[in-house]
């Protein structure tokens, strides 16, 4: 499930009561809760004796202080549309975070890391002795980092400028911030194999592209390690991050200051597995380490099933 509000903060067994809540939660995700309903309600139907159990991709962050978590927003219309931030992509930000420790010989409890989700969709966090303190995804999946089509932080003010001025609709303006923005819309592709090679073929328009991308990643970056006061490490994942070397060069290039670096030998090296790419001896460990959403999910139902049976 992609959204579990504030409810929802951890893995949990459906029944009418969880359907009931989770239709609640509509109006906070449109697109992507009434979608999930028809597949749970699909699958009750076929198999009615299968317990189901709805893994929520927002219920890493419920841990997020209310510092991270509010807008600076009338508190009072907020709290009456349930507006807030809270965060997506929990599922793989969760895994990854404790794989790094593990990668590193020590416990979730023992290590400051920021975790970089740079898929299609892409997201920071930073997770503090394995509890999430903030992360770059807000209300819904459009806050944050530049993506392959969706724009990320933004003046909101573009949004009343594109209506008044633009005569767009709101719902054009959501199609243009999350289906035409991004890569896809500063430079006409949003597959990072294909704006390497444009940017080495010289390509201005890929160029610019790129580096937006990557002031944006920095930035968060540099966010997220004065949050967490001492940083552990920095882990790379999802498709741009286990795979895009070039990326993750420029996103730690000229931060040595902050004990960031990677050796460019480990970083170029196609491995499969959690790896290190910060040079011996580094003060923050730099790694790739390869998300699995769905052994997480799977894990967590299996144990949810086991202890309830
Ligand atoms: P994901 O959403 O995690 O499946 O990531 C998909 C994105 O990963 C694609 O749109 C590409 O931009 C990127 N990607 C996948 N493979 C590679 C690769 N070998 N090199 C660079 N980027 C890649």
């Amino acid at each position: 499930m992609v959204h579990g509000g504030r409810h929802f903060t951890e893995p949990t067994v459906i029944d009418d009561r969880v359907l009931a809540e989770i239709e609640r939660l509509i109006p906070v995700a449109p697109l992507h809760n009434p979608a999930n309903l028809t597949g749970i309600r699909t699958a009750m139907a076929l198999r009615p004796d299968l317990p189901q159990v709805a893994v929520f991709d927002t219920a890493f962050h419920t841990t997020m202080p209310e510092s991270a978590a509010r807008y600076a927003i009338d508190v009072e219309t907020a709290d009456a549309h349930r507006i807030r931030r809270y965060g997506f992509h929990g599922t793989s930000h969760a895994y990854v975070s404790r794989e790094t420790a593990k990668l590193l010989g020590k416990t979730p409890e023992e290590v400051n890391v920021i975790v970089l989700h740079l898929g299609n969709g892409a997201s920071a966090s930073a997770v503090q002795g394995g509890r999430c303190v903030d992360t770059s995804m807000g209300l819904t999946p459009l806050e944050g980092l530049v993506m392959g089509t969706r724009s990320g932080d933004m003046d909101p003010a573009v949004i009343f400028h594109l209506m008044r001025v633009g005569g767009m609709s709101a719902d054009e303006i959501d199609t243009l911030l999350n289906k035409k923005s991004g890569l896809v819309g500063l430079c006409g592709d949003n597959d990072m194999r294909e704006i390497r090679r444009r940017v080495d073929e010289g390509d201005q328009q890929a160029k610019l592209a790129f580096d937006i991308y990557i002031h944006r990643l920095k930035k968060y970056i540099g966010a997220y390690y004065a949050v967490l006061g001492r940083v552990d490490a920095v882990a790379f994942t999802a498709g741009v991050g286990e795979n895009a070397a070039p990326v993750r060069e420029a996103a730690v290039a000229g931060l040595e200051g902050l004990g960031l670096a990677v050796d460019d030998g480990l970083n170029a090296v196609r491995g499969v597995g959690a790896r290190l790419i910060s040079p011996e001896g580094a003060r923050v460990a730099v790694a790739v380490v390869p998300t699995d959403e769905e052994m997480e999910i799977a894990q967590q139902t299996y144990a949810l099933v086991e202890r309830n049976n």
